[in-house]
């Protein structure tokens, strides 16, 4: 691409490094805006709580157009992530002035120096098309003002002096390599999300609540501010038309003193600051201000004043701080108050999770949904799978275990530990109810079972009822269950429709009612139906994944024309006759197809079970047998056919990622697997293999493997007739439930 073409005027494939941070974050939303297609990357690196940082992004993660990689880029395969052409937004690294002294300064240089040339070694060997790269006003240190691109470099900080070496670097590539890299200085930035270590964003929280603010220095120092929407601007226009090699200044908005700047946040939230004064530390400049002559020839001059974007910082800050808006500090805007001042809202969910995976997997992605969407949540889990010891909960999510109990057969369960049943469900049916009623949520959420694993709800839900007015009780049921007339009759002879009149707020139904319409097939009566709404399917989000590193799991040498199968079993529970003839048709297709076969057995097979997976995969060339992987989204995501198993997680991570797909489903004991295969099938979204009937099942597995390979991946029609966004829809409905109630306070 040559220098002066372009490269807004078409979408694009941008790769934003530090997505989850405060203008990464910023960056992001506005190129899915501008339909590009964007892969974030962020370690989520503890510079300040990571769960800030997944709340940045919350909102950009449920785009379709947006891959989000959890990773380092000090660990990270950067060659494999970047494609020819791709317009790259450097932004990852470890800011701020004052910790770059002292011992972290490790952080400094491996964040700033080390990942960037990484980056830049990647960028050469993919031919990145730009590499726009955010340096700092610390690399002029006490430079005269106005600060010029093309004047004195002295930082006076480590920190400005690792920014500088990385502009040095992406220098050193321009000049040998050709690389087109445009440095970006940005002057003190500010707006929503600005990092909690700055300074607006300490002051607003001082003020707001009353506390005294610390001015470091006698607040005449003058700053260059820049509102984060024109930092966001300047970076698009430098990825247009910014000049390889040339620095630069992104400031010249509103060069105030800091004591202006106190003032005008005075004004916002009405109330006067309590000032401590210290001696300006070693490291920060005493005054800054940008040269904008070639921001101005960019295009890109800053346009919000510093009134306005700190009007939009102190909103949002406000807004963030639920406490402090009950108090009614924000002159002139309608505060509201929690309908118990001061807590925290809180969700408690539960699943019994007797049996497979599913449930656990289903709450654990709302429960990551939850807090990356409102990380000052409190969100609590409980959980009876017997996986829970080594299952990778999100972060800040509280988990209680009850004692695990396995099915056995239709309603026939056996604790995991050597103790009598009645003991267990009565020891699991006090767990849940002095949970709830120690966590009294705002909403509790039941996974699938109304009444629980053999009634053990019944206490909680009386208590809730009898205890807990303000919970909101709500039952989330799978797409399917089984076929109609099955469920109607558990339910009537269990009692659940009458569960559900009484004990229950709200229905969510994990699918889509133009697939499949569970109300009315189930019989729900009118009265409850009313309480029920569809969320679409609940797509995982890859943040759940702690990085992507599955994908090392797959060969890394490839031949053209190699393919890569993803053979899966859910848990595994009862997954080996589907893998062993999965297998099989492997090896009877070795004359057509070349490559490689991962087989997930799943972590709950038995062990003889597995044995003889293993023993028949380690026969078979190309085949790969592996446990379990706590990177399934990563390995799904760089499969070229997948292999599955019907049960609702396996099927949707699939389908989400779009690839071709053969559902394999179990049959007996219910027919859910069947049914949700079916409707897939109907779709366009799969090929189905049944296992169940006369005849030679791996012989229809090759038939449908070759048979999805030649359709490939299912046409954008076709995806988009599934609604994948039910995480989000999910989330939304429980935070409304814990939504605060509106009082108005007199300003
Ligand atoms: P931020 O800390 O909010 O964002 C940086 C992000 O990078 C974080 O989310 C962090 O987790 C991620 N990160 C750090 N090391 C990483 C690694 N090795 N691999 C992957 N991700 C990693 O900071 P910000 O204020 O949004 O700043 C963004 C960039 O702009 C930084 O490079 C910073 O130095 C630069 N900058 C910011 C300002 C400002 O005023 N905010 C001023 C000048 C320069």
């Amino acid at each position: 691409m040559s220098e002066s073409e372009g490269i807004d005027a078409r979408p694009y494939r941008a790769v934003v490094t530090g997505a989850a941070g405060f203008i990464g974050s910023h960056l992001v939303e506005a190129l899915l805006e501008l339909g590009h297609e964007v892969v974030g990357i962020d370690a989520f690196t503890s510079s300040y709580p990571p769960a800030l940082k997944r709340s940045n992004i919350a909102a950009a993660s449920a785009h379709p157009c947006f891959d989000l990689l959890p990773a380092d880029l000090n660990e990270l395969d950067l060659v494999e992530v970047l494609r020819p052409d791709d317009v790259i937004f450097h932004l990852g690294g470890q800011p701020g002035v004052r910790a770059s002294w002292g011992k972290d300064f490790v952080d400094y240089t491996r964040a700033n120096i080390d990942a960037t040339q990484r980056v830049l070694e990647a960028a050469r060997a993919r031919q990145a098309a730009r590499i726009v790269f955010a340096s700092s006003s610390s690399v002029y240190g006490d430079a005269p003002l106005p600060m010029r691109e093309d004047g004195p470099l002295h930082p006076v900080s480590p920190y400005g002096v690792t920014k500088l070496t990385a502009e040095l670097l992406g220098l050193v590539y321009w000049k040998a390599f050709g690389l087109p890299v445009v440095p970006l200085r940005f002057f003190s930035v500010y707006g929503p999300r600005q990092r909690p270590d700055m300074a607006f964003n300490r002051f607003i929280d001082a003020i707001a609540q009353g506390k005294p603010i610390v001015v470091f220095g006698d607040g005449s120092q003058r700053r260059d501010f820049t509102y984060v929407g024109d930092v966001v601007a300047a970076l698009l226009a430098a990825a247009a038309h910014g000049r390889p090699g040339e620095p630069i200044n992104v400031g010249g908005g509103s060069t105030v003193t800091l004591a202006q700047s106190i003032a005008i946040i005075e004004r916002r939230i009405g109330r006067k600051a309590l000032i401590e004064q210290n001696p300006a530390p070693p490291g920060d400049a005493r005054d800054t201000q940008a040269a904008t002559d070639r921001l101005h020839a960019l295009g890109a001059m800053p346009r919000v004043r510093i009134e306005d974007g700190l009007a939009q910082q102190v909103a949002w800050q406000l807004r963030s701080m639920p406490g402090q808006v009950s108090r009614g500090v924000v002159a002139g805007a309608p505060p509201t108050q929690r309908a118990r001042s001061g807590s925290a809202p809180r969700i408690l969910l539960y699943s019994h999770d007797t049996y497979g995976l599913g449930h656990l997997r289903r709450n654990t992605a709302i429960a990551h949904g939850l807090v990356q969407r409102s990380p000052e949540l409190e969100v609590t889990l409980l959980t009876g799978s017997p996986m829970a010891e080594q299952w990778p909960f999100p972060d800040g999510v509280s988990i209680v275990r009850l004692p695990p109990v396995v099915k056995v057969g239709a309603e026939e369960y056996q604790p995991v530990q050597a103790r009598s049943m009645s003991a267990v469900r009565a020891e699991r049916a006090g767990i849940i109810a002095s949970t709830l009623l120690r966590v009294r949520p705002d909403v509790f959420l039941v996974d699938h079972a109304p009444l629980g694993m053999k009634g053990e709800l019944g206490l909680a839900l009386k208590m809730a009822r009898e205890e807990l007015p303000d919970t909101r009780v709500v039952l989330g049921l799978r797409d399917v269950l089984d076929e109609p007339d099955v469920v109607r009759a558990t339910w009537s002879a269990q009692g659940v429709y009458q569960i559900l009149e009484t004990a229950y707020d709200q229905i969510i139904v994990y699918g889509s009612r133009e697939l499949f319409d569970a109300a009315s097939e189930y019989g729900i009566p009118d009265s409850v139906a009313r309480r029920v709404q569809f969320s679409g399917y609940l797509a995982k989000d890859r943040g759940l994944e702690q990085s992507i590193d599955g994908r090392e799991t797959w060969a890394q040498a490839r031949r053209a024309g190699d393919r890569r199968v993803l053979v899966m079993g859910g848990g595994g529970g009862d997954a080996a006759p589907m893998l062993l003839a999965a297998i099989q048709a492997w090896d009877s297709l070795r004359y057509l197809l070349h490559g490689e076969a991962v087989i997930v057995v799943g972590p709950l097979m038995a062990p003889a079970d597995r044995a003889e997976v293993e023993r028949m995969g380690s026969q078979v060339a190309g085949v790969q047998v592996i446990r379990s992987s706590t990177t399934m989204l990563s390995l799904v995501a760089a499969a070229d056919l997948i292999v599955s198993m019907g049960g609702y997680n396996s099927v949707v991570e699939a389908v989400a990622a779009r690839k071709p797909l053969v559902i394999c489903p179990r049959t007996a004991p219910r027919r859910e697997q069947l049914m949700r295969a079916e409707i897939m099938a109907r779709l366009g979204l799969a090929q189905v293999a049944r296992l169940d009937g006369d005849g030679d099942v791996a012989g229809r597995i090759a038939d449908a493997m070759v048979a999805a390979l030649k359709a490939g991946p299912p046409p954008a029609h076709a995806w988009r007739s599934i609604d994948l966004r039910g995480t989000e829809r999910v989330t939304d409905l429980l935070l409304e439930m814990t939504a605060p109630v509106s009082v108005q306070v007199a300003a």
